[in-house]
């Protein structure tokens, strides 16, 4: 499903002169219907990682490979294509705070030009399953932590992403909060068939949901393998 093959990605330093190290020879294969964890401190890689994952960057060396298609390769629209079947939750949510959740959740399905009528089912369906068809007109800034997330899973699943990406998706929220929301996670999984790749700082996170997971450590892979054996170790 997803091939990271020896990546490298390098971006300019600040002074122009030298270049950041950001990933530093990656391999990492995420199969379909995994829930992928990859965990590391501030500055590993993680978020590099992601950004190469839906093609909003391209590696400077190596190959990113999501259903089979090499991203780097890609046309514009192919690439459009490939992204509309990503997902992808955010730490501070990314909502539009001038609309209502309704207006939010409906925003992909206009973009890629449903019906209105279409719009309109999809949506509340989709309010329906992450449990917030009665703040449907609500605005973002009247809602909780956890309601603002659950707007962001409805989101990104509009558009029927084979793959989620949640980037710190958690780490804004407290305790109680992460294991609802890790709990929705699950179930979509589990109804939705759809695979689950996970970065964050947060080993407990990978612990409460993941079963594979990866460790990174200054733009490389140190660890990976299934969660229950990595920690079964002793
Ligand atoms: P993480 O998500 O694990 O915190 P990142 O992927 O954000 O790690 O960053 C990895 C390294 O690459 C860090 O040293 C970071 O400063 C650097 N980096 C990330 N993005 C950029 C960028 N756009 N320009 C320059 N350096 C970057
Ligand atoms: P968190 O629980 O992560 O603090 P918030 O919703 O308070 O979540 O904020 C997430 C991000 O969105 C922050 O960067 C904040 O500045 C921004 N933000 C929050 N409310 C609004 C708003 N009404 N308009 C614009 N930006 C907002």
């Amino acid at each position: 499903m997803i091939q990271i093959k020896e990546v490298v990605k390098t971006y300019p330093a600040r002074d122009g002169s030298s270049v950041v190290t950001a990933l530093d020879g990656v391999t990492l294969t995420i199969n379909r219907g995994d829930i992928f964890g990859i965990v590391g401190y501030s500055g590993a890689g993680k978020s590099t990682l992601l950004r190469l994952i839906n093609g909003l960057e391209m590696p400077t060396k190596g190959e990113v490979i999501v259903d089979g298609k090499e991203i780097s390769r890609l046309k514009e629209r192919e690439l459009r294509q490939a992204r509309q079947k990503i997902g992808m939750i955010f730490q501070h949510f990314h909502l539009l705070w001038s609309r209502t959740v309704r207006e939010n959740v409906a925003f992909p399905l206009e973009v890629a030009g449903l019906p209105k009528e279409q719009i309109r089912k999809r949506v509340d369906q989709l309010l329906e399953r992450v449990g917030l068809a009665e703040r449907a007109d609500a605005y973002p800034s009247q809602l909780s932590g956890g309601q603002k997330q659950r707007v962001g899973i409805a989101r990104a699943l509009a558009n029927e992403p084979d793959i989620l990406l949640c980037d710190e998706a958690t780490s804004a929220l407290d305790p109680e909060t992460t294991a609802s929301i890790l709990q929705l996670l699950k179930e979509i999984h589990r109804e939705m068939g759809i695979t689950l790749v996970l970065i964050t700082h947060e080993m407990s996170v990978v612990r409460q949901i993941c079963n594979k997971m990866a460790v990174m450590e200054n733009g490389r892979v140190v660890e990976t393998g299934m969660v229950s054996s990595i920690f079964s170790q002793p």
